[in-house]
């Protein structure tokens, strides 16, 4: 599990890579203005890749739980968490939340073992995890069940590429003029 640590609420000179235009911890703030100062930006290694949950600590105590959806890049040392913010009857949340943070930090992220906190195997297997997306090899796995899904492997990527043309422009696409033959 991951640990964020912010100091209190401050004001910044000019809007940071967020559009933030103010950080830190604030007492009575809401939970989305908390999610929006601590979600980042932090400089975080492969390690993070494979973390669920993130705990927001201030002052020694833990203010906020995150489930990490993915980790979103946003200068180029730095990645911000996007995630949903957990509530009570959450087991993470009901763990930590309120209470002091379980490993002291030295520094603005810390990773430690939490003994709750798992989700379910991306694939849908119904397995469940204490990091990282999938069970071994249940990432192939559920690439090609959605491959069988469009047809051959050439098939999904003429799909792929039809639908990912306006967020990435590979070099080499070329339709072709007339009806697809084999
Ligand atoms: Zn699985």
């Amino acid at each position: 599990m991951l640990i964020v640590t912010i100091g209190p609420e401050r004001e910044l000179d000019e809007p940071d890579e967020l559009g933030r235009t103010r950080t830190g911890y604030r007492e009575g703030m809401s939970d989305r203005e908390l999610y929006e100062a601590a979600r980042g930006s932090w400089k975080l290694g492969d390690k993070a890749d494979n973390e669920l949950f993130a705990l927001v600590g201030h002052g020694g105590v833990v203010r906020m739980a995150i489930e990490i959806d993915r980790l979103v890049t946003t200068a180029p040392d730095r990645r911000a968490i996007q995630g949903n913010i957990l509530h009570s009857g959450d087991a993470v949340y009901d763990q930590y939340v309120g209470k002091p943070v379980p490993v002291e930090s030295y520094g603005p992220t810390r990773y430690f073992d939490s003994p709750v906190g798992t989700r379910g195997c991306r694939c849908g297997c119904g397995a469940q995890l204490s990091t990282g997306k999938f069970l071994s090899g249940h990432d192939a796995i559920a690439l090609h069940q959605r491959i069988k899904q469009i047809g051959t492997t050439a098939d999904f990527l003429v799909w792929f590429d039809s639908l990912a043309e306006p967020f990435t422009r590979p070099v080499q696409r070329q339709r072709p003029a007339g009806p697809d033959t084999d």
